[in-house]
């Protein structure tokens, strides 16, 4: 009798056999239609037995094969590989690399993938540092080799990727581009399609309908599409002739997952360049300490392009203006408001950029110092305007406004601190013939929305934006020649061991607006410590030399990449069943490291930073490793152990090479 493997989206974890009809043709990589528990679920068949030890009516049947291509076998390897890296459920890894859609049977693939229409533009002619980056790509065409393209923003990574895909294409091969945010793929894909007019390019990311994603990896799996551009699910589709993976951005948190298979779509991609021997790079302005480690430790390739691409086009000057000390209007400073009329008068664009939405972070009470706190977290409401209300960023919380304090009774309430909303009101007052616009998660939440505020500001219909870090990315808005930045201080604060890293990334992004097209850019940081490192490398422009600094500080206090780390994060409505649950798992890792497995570093636990969330309370424990293959080593037996230690009131998730402690 033949028996098939099947790895079915459940958090099992193990594997379910099935015993395939005669007249089925199933193989590894095969997607089967399969019952369980009442549930027929589509899964993916991992490996195929004969065997004459079961009894057949001890086993169900496969009901059907899909009506798919097969998985190819590095993609089921890269499930199998995600599900033991990250100690995860091989069905809920293997899910990742199927399309949507299965559940309804018989139904055809209703969306088409979005059709070229070229408007073919000129490649750009590389400068020297362009060059030499597509000339060592395209000479690693046919084998394994990683790159990190480290280019400050504007010095033309983008046009050094569509010179290697252009060649990859041009050999019979498809491209994987990688971008973090959905958002950034409809600038991303009109310039492939314009640089790639005979690419037949597919987009694939969470924001398309179940229909057109289906369609999108349908086209990719029968090598029909040349080009797939996506967000980090993309990574997962088949693709027979894989010729070159590129990762955009590649710093960003955005490629790691943080639920369910908690992987990280950088480091994945890399694996499946080396499963397949095929070059992959990795590009940012800001890149990662953890790629700079392995460009440093001869890994990966280091190409730089240390200049900004376009003739004329300088880096921004750069100013700081100390709040303290100086008369400040609603959160801004006087040198930022002539700076912003300057433009008005110009007719050039510029953006205030505050990492915060909403009206005020806090409510306050000026008698007590009482603050308003959401009931479900250990957090503060954030004030909102248009309508009145408290918010808990958190759990999604709301609440009226409340008129009095109800410690002291006190009706002086106080909102502290500036976010989006009310500095958008003080722009208004200070220049009501301005046309201003407010970009962050409130604003752009429905469909379109964001893309409708790009084409104004594409079409000059704007004078000042403000914006999150949604506006820091990879945007090119030509006439934008000021960036304000507000409100920087506040990383400095945090506990996170990234959070120097992260602040630096995001400020380089955002300064990174300023001034692309021949047009001067000026940049105006409001911070009180204007010598902080962070701050020193954004006015020299040398991010490499700070991310070096950042990995000795790592090295130091033996932190990522210096170490590497596995968090077990788990949750219950008491706190004492959190404290018991880890404090076993504790106990149980202290057992096996001094057992043998004594290159791990256990941990005592702690609470999570935010103690509370939505009702839960929180805690982690940390486990590392100076080598990752011994953390790999301890790892499944610790797994394996939780489901006992666990009582049913506590949910817990391993997370191996966390973003940052939660
Ligand atoms: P990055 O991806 O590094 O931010 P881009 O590739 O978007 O940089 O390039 C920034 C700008 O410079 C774009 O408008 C691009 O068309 C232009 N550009 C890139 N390379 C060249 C070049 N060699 N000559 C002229 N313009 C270029
Ligand atoms: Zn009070
Ligand atoms: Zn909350």
């Amino acid at each position: 009798m033949t028996v098939a493997r099947v790895a079915l989206p459940l958090a099992a974890p193990q594997t379910f056999d099935y015993w395939v009809p005669a007249g089925l043709a199933v193989a590894r990589g095969s997607v089967v239609r399969a019952r369980i528990a009442r549930r027929a679920l589509a899964g993916v068949v991992v490996g195929v037995d004969q065997s004459e030890s079961v009894a057949r009516e001890r086993l169900h049947s496969i009901e059907e094969v899909a009506d798919l291509p097969s998985l190819p076998d590095d993609v089921t390897d890269m499930c199998d590989f995600v599900a033991s890296y990250y100690q995860s459920a091989p069905g809920l890894a293997h899910a990742l690399a199927l399309p949507p859609l299965l559940r309804r049977r018989g139904r055809a693939a209703s969306g088409k993938p979005p059709v070229a229409a070229p408007t073919a533009a000129a490649p750009a002619t590389l400068n020297d540092d362009q060059a030499r980056a597509v000339a060592a790509l395209v000479s690693a065409l046919g084998s394994f080799s990683p790159f990190l393209l480290h280019g400050a923003t504007g010095s033309g990574k983008t046009e050094v990727y569509l010179a290697a895909a252009r060649e990859a294409l041009a050999r019979g091969g498809q491209v994987l581009v990688l971008v973090p945010e959905i958002n950034l793929t409809p600038q991303f894909e009109s310039r492939l399609r314009g640089a790639l007019p005979n690419a037949h390019a597919v987009t694939l990311h969470s924001a398309l309908s179940d229909g057109e994603r289906r369609a999108s990896w349908l086209a990719a799996a029968r090598g029909e599409a040349s080009l797939v551009l996506g967000t980090r699910l993309a990574l997962f589709t088949p693709l027979p002739a894989l010729a070159l993976i590129v990762v955009d951005e590649e710093h960003d948190d955005s490629f790691k997952q943080n639920d369910g298979v908690r992987y990280h779509a950088r480091d994945i991609a890399v694996w499946r360049a080396h499963r397949r021997n095929v070059p992959i790079v990795l590009g940012s302005a800001t890149p990662s300490i953890e790629s700079f480690a392995h460009a440093d430790a001869g890994r990966y390739t280091l190409l730089e392009l240390p200049r900004r691409a376009p003739r004329a086009a300088a880096f921004p000057s750069i100013t700081f203006v100390a709040p303290r000390g100086h008369t400040m209007r609603e959160g801004l400073s006087q040198a930022l408001v002539d700076a912003l009329s300057q433009r008005l008068e110009r007719r050039e664009q510029a953006l205030v950029f505050v990492n915060r939405r909403g009206f005020a972070p806090s409510l306050k009470c000026v008698a007590c110092g009482w603050q308003a706190g959401c009931p479900r977290c250990a957090a503060r409401l954030v004030l909102h305007r248009d309508p009145d209300h408290l918010r808990c960023h958190h759990c999604g919380h709301r609440s009226n406004v409340i008129a009095a304090c109800p410690e002291c009774g006190n009706v002086d309430l106080l909102p502290l601190g500036s976010g989006t909303q009310r500095l958008e009101r003080a722009l208004h007052s200070l220049f009501p013939a301005a046309r201003i616009a407010r970009i962050d998660r409130d604003t752009t939440r429905a469909k379109g929305a964001f893309s409708a505020i790009r084409a104004q500001i594409e079409a000059a219909e704007l004078d000042i934006l403000i914006g999150t870090q949604m506006l820091a990315k990879g945007h090119d808005f030509p006439r934008l020649t000021l960036v304000g930045v507000l409100g920087a201080d506040n990383a400095l604060y945090s506990a996170d061991f990234r959070s120097t890293e992260r602040l630096a990334a995001l400020l380089t992004q955002v300064a990174g607006r300023a001034g692309r097209a021949g047009l001067a850019g000026e940049v105006i940081v409001q911070t009180d410590f204007p010598e902080h490192p962070v701050f020193s490398m954004l006015a020299t422009h040398d991010y490499a030399r700070f991310a070096r600094t950042l990995l000795e500080e790592r090295r130091i206090a033996r932190l990522p990449p210096a170490s590497h780390v596995a968090i077990l994060l788990a949750e219950a409505h008491a706190r004492a069943d959190v404290d018991r649950f880890l404090d076993d798992a504790h106990a149980f890792a202290r057992e096996r490291v001094q057992g043998g497995h004594g290159d791990v570093e256990v941990f005592a636990p702690v609470p999570a930073l935010l103690a509370r969330r939505a009702g839960y309370e929180r805690g982690q424990l940390v486990v590392q490793s100076e080598r990752r293959s011994a953390l790999q080593a301890f790892l499944p037996q610790w797994r394996d152990a939780l489901p006992a230690i666990a009582r049913k009131r506590v949910r817990y998730a391993i997370d191996v090479d966390p973003a940052g402690f939660c």
